[in-house]
């Protein structure tokens, strides 16, 4: 279960009204069962409860059961689609390991508002079913010619291109240690001309294909993720 509250040895952890519901009232549990806590930030603890009412509750820590495991240093950054398509999106990205997830606004962009709350809630509850302890952070929605406008200089750029032939493994596989990445997704419009040309001549940008055939915005960041973790293996 993800908490908002420090973890540690012998900490007390204040449930509120929902988590206490879902412990004690869907889940059963009472006085002196076990739960593992995570909060993004101090791995994984087991807690024993200690008090269990039903609009509260209060859990001790016992002992850290994993530490806190920080994924490689990977943003995603993808062009919003259809809302069911983009929480897709956020919780593939969170399963796979990405470090931070950026919504990015392109000019094809098909969604120009997104609910970064509800995202970051998808990126909770994904950390939690996919027994993870870290939670990226979900970004607000940024225009992409602004983020590249600040882009950190030592940061790569996966651009998946449609129209390109570039081998997104080889990339993976050969650069993936040497600095932090970005994997950039384009909408289902793809990018206009003036960005393409942009990114092209990006210094940090590599440009890659995955495969011949054009895929959906949301198969392209599993498939472009499922690289990277398959040349990083963690
Ligand atoms: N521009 C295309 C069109 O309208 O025909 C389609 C864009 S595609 C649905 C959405 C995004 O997924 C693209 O901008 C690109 O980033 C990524 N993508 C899809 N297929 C790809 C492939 N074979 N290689 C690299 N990137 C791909």
């Amino acid at each position: 279960l993800y908490v908002e509250h420090p973890l540690g040895a012998g900490q007390s952890v204040p449930l509120d009204r929902d988590q206490a519901h879902y412990l004690f009232g869907v889940m059963r549990l009472t006085v002196g069962a076990q739960v593992a806590l995570f909060n993004g930030q101090d791995g994984e603890w087991t807690c024993d409860v200690a008090e269990a009412g039903k609009r509260a509750g209060l859990l001790t820590c016992v002992e850290q059961a994993k530490p806190l495991q920080t994924p490689p240093d990977l943003w995603l950054m993808f062009a919003p689609i259809k809302k069911a398509r983009t929480d897709f999106i956020v919780e593939k990205a969170t399963e796979m390991g990405a470090a931070k997830i950026l919504p990015v606004q392109t000019e094809f962009t098909n969604s120009e508002r997104i609910r970064q709350d509800r995202l970051q809630a998808h990126a909770v509850e994904a950390a939690e079913q996919c027994g993870g302890t870290y939670v990226p952070e979900v970004q607000e929605l940024q225009k992409l010619a602004r983020v590249l406008d600040h882009w950190p200089q030592d940061r790569q750029l996966m651009f998946c291109d449609e129209a390109e032939v570039g081998n997104a493994l080889a990339l993976a596989a050969d650069t993936h240690r040497s600095a932090p990445w970005a994997i950039l997704i384009g909408p289902e419009g793809g990018f206009s001309d003036g960005e393409r040309k942009r990114l092209h001549g990006f210094a940090q940008s590599h440009v890659v294909s995955l495969g011949p055939r054009i895929l959906r915005a949301d198969t392209a960041a599993v498939a472009a993720l499922t690289l990277w973790q398959t040349a990083l293996g963690d």
